[in-house]
C-alpha cells in the first residue's frame, strides 16, 4: 500500500497545519506547542482532532529528535 508520500502528498497537522514526522504506527506534528499524534490504522492515517493524542512534551522531544527510549 502506498504511503501518502509516495504519492507526493505531504500531509500536515489539521490542528495547527505544522509538518508531520511519520512513524510507523502514526503520525506526530512537528509543533512544539501542538505535539498532537495521529493513528496510522491499516494504513490509513486517522486524520481527526477528535482522535489525536496530545504527547508530553518529553516524548514529544525524544520524537522528534530522534532519541529512542531504552
Ligand atoms: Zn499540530
Amino acid at each position: 500500500m502506498s504511503t501518502p508520500e509516495e504519492i507526493g502528498i505531504q500531509l500536515v497537522c489539521p490542528d495547527c497545519r505544522s509538518e508531520l514526522l511519520r512513524q510507523p504506527e502514526r503520525y506526530v506534528c512537528t509543533d512544539a506547542d501542538c505535539r498532537q499524534t495521529y493513528a496510522i490504522v491499516d494504513g490509513i492515517p486517522k486524520m481527526l482532532i477528535d482522535d489525536a493524542e496530545t504527547l508530553p512534551e518529553e516524548d514529544w522531544r525524544k520524537t522528534v529528535t530522534g532519541e529512542r527510549q531504552a
